[in-house]
């Protein structure tokens, strides 16, 4: 029985592996939290909130909204509602990051930040049909130290069962006049660690692929964020299509946040696919950007092109790409082709 409240691009069970739990909280929640904090927002009207027009002025939102989550509840809350918003959408799993270099260096506990992030999701699965686990993300823009010392303090998380939702780090924030050698330290204690490697690369206005080669090379990275950059390099396409490493793809965050794009007429998506590359499609920090997943399948369907088959076929695909193991890989494939049968038929 479909609903028919929602849409084709709804319906289409996906994965996400990129998105920012920051980047997901409602705009009441933010004024809420903010006015909680005792920290004055800019605005009044939480829909003017997410109001920005250059990657810097983005930023210092994102920043903002950050500043607002001061104490486990909070980032509970904040978990809770992003989980139960993208299972609206057609979210069935998702690998979500959480950057938390400003509230550790405000004085945070990173264990009360992963209990509460915790907390928040299984209070989400047990009302959806989503699951999710977590990426902690290194802010780049605290350098290689900070990085280190997060993968530490998770290693003593890990040791004391406090961090079981946390199966990987990835490295996010600003790439420009960013050296990723500096990180490497931090990625060879993760995978001594036995978390999984990701990392925000080939973004950014003006960054080329030589930060996706780093990142696979240098840091170990397994999959890439992002990698749009990644069609300037032949070799690489063929390297990365090949070695199955696959790359979270941001269609809308591309044109609106990074600016890399003027429309999605313009991005790259569908010649990476057939390229052979592993992809996903993904929201970054859809709250931001007055986005959720089925429109952001809704906007690469009209904006590059494809049909909702198209779409369901790249969704069923990037199960590949996540880190779940090989048994509930094919449960879930097993599931989305079930479902894809009966939204988008036998062009499926
Ligand atoms: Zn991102």
């Amino acid at each position: 029985m479909v609903d028919d409240r929602l849409d084709v691009y709804d319906l289409i069970p996906k994965v996400e592996l990129h998105c920012h739990v920051e980047g997901t909280v409602r705009p009441g929640t933010v004024v809420e939290l903010a006015r909680k904090a005792g920290r004055p927002l800019p605005v009044d009207d939480p829909s003017l909130l997410y109001r920005y027009d250059s990657l810097d002025s983005f930023l210092a939102v994102f920043w903002l909204v950050q500043e607002t989550l001061v104490s486990r509840d909070d980032w509970a809350r904040i978990a809770y509602e992003s989980v139960v918003d993208g299972a609206a959408h057609g979210l069935r799993y998702r690998e979500m990051f959480f950057t938390p270099a400003r509230h550790l260096a405000a004085g945070q506990d990173l264990g009360d930040i992963v209990a509460g992030l915790t907390e928040g999701i299984e209070a989400a699965e047990a009302e959806t049909a989503a699951r999710c686990m977590l990426i902690a993300g290194i802010d780049k823009a605290y350098g290689g130290g900070a990085g280190l010392a997060l993968v530490e303090r998770l290693g003593e998380l890990r040791r004391s069962g406090r961090a079981e939702r946390v199966i990987g780090i990835g490295a996010d924030s600003t790439e420009l006049g960013v050296d990723m050698r500096q990180f490497q330290p931090a990625y060879a204690a993760a995978r001594d660690l036995g978390l999984r490697r990701t990392c925000h690369a080939g973004e950014a206005v003006g960054v080329g692929p030589e930060n996706i080669r780093l990142a696979i090379d240098v840091l170990g990275a397994q999959r890439i964020d992002h990698g749009v950059a990644i069609v300037e390099d032949p070799t690489l396409v063929a390297r990365c299509a090949s070695e199955r490493i696959p790359l979270t793809v941001c269609p809308t965050s591309n044109v609106v946040i990074a600016n890399r794009y003027r429309s999605l007429a313009e991005h790259p998506l569908v010649a990476m696919r057939d390229a052979g590359l592993l992809l996903t499609i993904n929201t970054d920090d859809p709250a931001m950007m007055d986005l959720d997943l089925g429109r952001e399948y809704r906007a690469v369907a009209e904006g590059c092109g494809v049909t909702a088959a198209w779409l369901a076929n790249l969704a069923i695909d990037g199960i590949e790409s996540t880190w779940l193991d090989a048994a509930d890989r094919a449960t879930l494939r097993a599931e989305f082709t079930a479902m894809t049968e009966g939204i988008v038929g036998d062009d499926a």
